[in-house]
């Protein structure tokens, strides 16, 4: 097993790729699992030593949402990303941030392409997501047009620059797909937070994969016992609010008298009132997904 050090050595400045021309890379780490076991240890004493091990207190400070000790380790990396993507990015306050400036140099030259199969449809339930891949006929005339729109205003921006224009000024019509860079320094719980809303299937798939790359390949690696208890118990975990609770209780005890799946009429029997006379129900889909990916409601099959 290489040790910290080493993983950080390899890590560093390492470029992971993301999308057609954006990266990842680790500038530097401060602590590792032993540093969040540590702070952990000066509030609880030298007697829990005893009682658990760095793995299960790790696993508990996560559970129980004790932040603090996962706030001593930092970490600092260098991102080229899209700017309609970074304006989610830096929406996460609790980052450090230095940001390449337009004002200062020419915008860099390069803009997030989508390649023919990669256009999606609108979802028809979430209206922040998408759907299906769109048909490859559409796709390829939707790639075409992006590249000329592309072409036509970065164009237009050097010549902007060669009239004489301000770059503060000339970089004005510059697209969202236009890549910036920046440093971005973030403690260790709060890197968790975006990975915990940047990685679920709610966020856009373009943040999607930053997260992703971020997390799979320089904190899993760096925070071995850190990243287990974050999937176990934020990525991968699901939380039960008190309306779902009572839904499970009810199902079980209105058919004490056999095993789950339980059909789709008797979920709806049980709903919470509140969610009885609504024809959609965000809440109540949330709830029957849940119970289904448990195994407790059968899905339809049509
Ligand atoms: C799927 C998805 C969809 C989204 N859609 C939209 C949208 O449509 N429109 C939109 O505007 N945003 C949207 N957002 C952004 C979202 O509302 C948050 O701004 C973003 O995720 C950052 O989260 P945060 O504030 O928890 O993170 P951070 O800014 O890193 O803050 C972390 C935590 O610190 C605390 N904190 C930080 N700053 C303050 C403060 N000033 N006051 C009090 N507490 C603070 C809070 O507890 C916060 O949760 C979306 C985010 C996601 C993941």
């Amino acid at each position: 097993m290489p040790t910290q050090a080493e993983q950080i050595e390899q890590l560093r400045w390492h470029k992971f790729p993301v999308l057609n021309d954006g990266f990842v890379c680790l500038v530097d780490c401060m602590g590792d699992d032993a540093a969040v076991v540590q702070a952990a240890r000066v509030s609880y004493g030298e007697g829990t030593r005893r009682v658990s091990d760095d793995r299960t207190l790790i696993r508990y400070l996560m559970r129980h949402r004790h932040t603090t000790p996962f706030e001593m380790a930092e970490l600092k990396f260098l991102i080229r990303v899209p700017m309609d993507c970074w304006r989610q990015w830096i929406r996460h306050r609790t980052a450090s941030v230095n940001e390449y400036s337009t004002r200062y140099s020419v915008a860099i030259d390069s803009a997030q392409t989508t390649a023919p199969d990669e256009w999606r449809t609108q979802a028809e339930q979430n209206r922040q997501g998408s759907g299906a891949a769109l048909p490859a006929e559409v796709g390829d005339q939707l790639t075409q047009d992006e590249h000329h729109f592309q072409k036509s205003a970065r164009d237009m921006y050097h010549a902007r620059l060669e009239a004489g224009v301000a770059r503060e000024q000339a970089r004005k019509d510059l697209p969202l797909c236009t890549y910036t860079e920046a440093y971005w320094k973030v403690d260790l719980h709060n890197l968790l937070h975006f990975l915990a809303l940047r990685m679920d299937a709610h966020a856009q798939q373009e943040i999607r994969e930053y997260a992703t790359t971020v997390g799979e390949n320089i904190v899993k690696p760096l925070f071995p016992q850190v990243w287990e208890a974050f999937c176990d118990y934020r990525l991968e975990g699901s939380t039960l609010s008190r309306l779902e609770s009572e839904v499970i209780r009810k199902l079980v005890a209105q058919t004490p008298d056999r095993t789950p799946p339980y059909t789709l009429p008797e979920f709806m029997a049980v709903q919470d009132a509140t969610w009885r006379d609504l024809t959609r129900c965000r809440e109540r889909d949330e709830c029957l997904a849940k119970l289904q990916s448990l195994g407790l409601v059968a899905r339809e099959t049509k």
